[in-house]
C-alpha cells in the first residue's frame, strides 16, 4: 500500500513539474518573441510601401512594429489567381490594418484569421432579392472584402495603390479592416465596441446625424468629403469614415468637427498630428 502512495505521489510531483516547466518555457518563449527585434528588411518595405509611416512620431512607430510583429504572428495568409505571398505583402497589409490598432490595448483582431489575397482586383458573386421575391446572381469587381467568419480578402494592386497614395482618402486594407473591428460587437451596424453607455449615446448621435446628411448630399447629387458610397448603410459609413479620418484628418475635424471627435475618441489617435 504503502509502496503505491509514494508511486501516486513521484507521479503527481512528476506531473507537477512537467507543467511548471511547460509554464516557465511559455513563459520564455512570449518573453522571447516580444523582444526579438523588429526585422530591419520590415522596417525597409514600410519606409518604401507605406509613406505615412516615417510620418508617424516615434513612440507610434514603435507601437506600430510591435503589433506589425503579432499580426504577422497570428494570421495566415494565402495568395489567390497564383499570387505568391511574401514579406511585402505580408507587411505592408500589417502596417496599414495595425494602425487602427495604435494606443488601443490590443495586439489583435481577435476574430480575424486568415488574409486571401488577390493579385488584383476579383469577382465575386451576390445572391440579391427584390420586392417581389426574386433571387438574381451578380457578379461583382471587389477591391476588398470583410467576413464576420474570420475572414479579410484584398486586391493587392489596390493594397499598394492606397498604401502609397494616403492622402486621398481611399484605402481599401483601412476600410475592411474597420468592418473587422466593427464586427467584433457581434453585429455589423457601423458601431464598434465603445465600452461605456455615454459612448455609444454620443457615437449613435453623431454618427446618425452625419449619415443622414451623407445621404441627402448623396441623393441630391452634391459632393462630399466623405466618399458616398458611406451613404449605402452604417457600417459602410463608419468604413468609410475611417478611411477620411487617417487619410484627410485635416479637412473632416475641419467640416466634420463632431464626427473627427467621436473618430478620435475611438481611435485613440490624432492623424492631424502626422501630416504635412
Ligand atoms: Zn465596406
Amino acid at each position: 500500500m504503502r509502496f503505491f502512495i509514494l508511486t501516486a505521489v513521484h507521479f503527481l510531483i512528476f506531473l507537477c513539474s512537467c507543467a511548471a516547466i511547460w509554464l516557465i518555457w511559455k513563459q520564455f518563449k512570449k518573453w522571447q518573441f516580444k523582444n526579438q527585434p523588429f526585422p530591419t528588411e520590415w522596417n525597409e518595405i514600410l519606409n518604401t510601401n507605406l509613406p505615412i509611416y516615417s510620418k508617424l512620431p516615434q513612440p507610434l512607430r514603435q507601437q506600430l512594429d510591435h503589433k506589425v510583429k503579432y499580426f504577422i504572428r497570428d494570421k495566415t495568409f494565402y495568395g489567390c489567381d497564383g499570387l505568391v505571398v511574401t514579406d511585402e505583402i505580408r507587411v505592408t497589409i500589417a502596417g496599414q490594418a495595425c494602425l487602427l490598432l495604435l494606443n488601443r490595448p490590443t495586439n489583435h483582431y481577435y476574430k480575424l484569421h486568415h488574409i486571401l489575397v488577390y493579385p488584383s482586383s476579383f469577382v465575386a458573386s451576390r445572391s440579391e432579392q427584390n420586392e417581389s421575391g426574386v433571387v438574381s446572381h451578380k457578379r461583382t469587381g471587389m477591391l476588398g472584402e470583410s467576413w464576420s467568419q474570420g475572414k479579410v480578402i484584398l486586391s493587392w494592386d489596390d493594397v499598394i495603390k492606397g498604401a502609397n497614395n494616403f492622402s486621398d482618402g481611399q484605402n481599401v486594407v483601412l476600410h475592411e479592416f474597420a468592418h473587422q473591428l466593427d464586427q467584433e460587437s457581434g453585429s455589423t451596424n457601423g458601431a464598434p465596441l465603445l465600452g461605456t453607455q455615454s459612448s455609444y449615446q454620443s457615437w449613435a448621435k453623431v454618427l446618425s446625424k452625419e449619415f443622414e446628411t451623407l445621404q441627402r448630399q448623396t441623393n441630391s447629387g452634391y459632393g462630399s468629403l466623405i466618399d458616398q458610397y458611406g451613404a449605402t448603410n452604417p457600417a459602410e459609413f463608419f468604413a468609410v469614415v475611417t478611411e477620411t479620418f487617417f487619410e484627410r484628418p485635416v479637412q473632416l475635424r475641419h467640416r466634420h468637427p463632431e464626427l473627427f471627435e467621436e473618430m478620435k475618441l475611438f481611435y485613440a489617435v490624432d492623424p492631424t498630428e502626422w501630416v504635412d
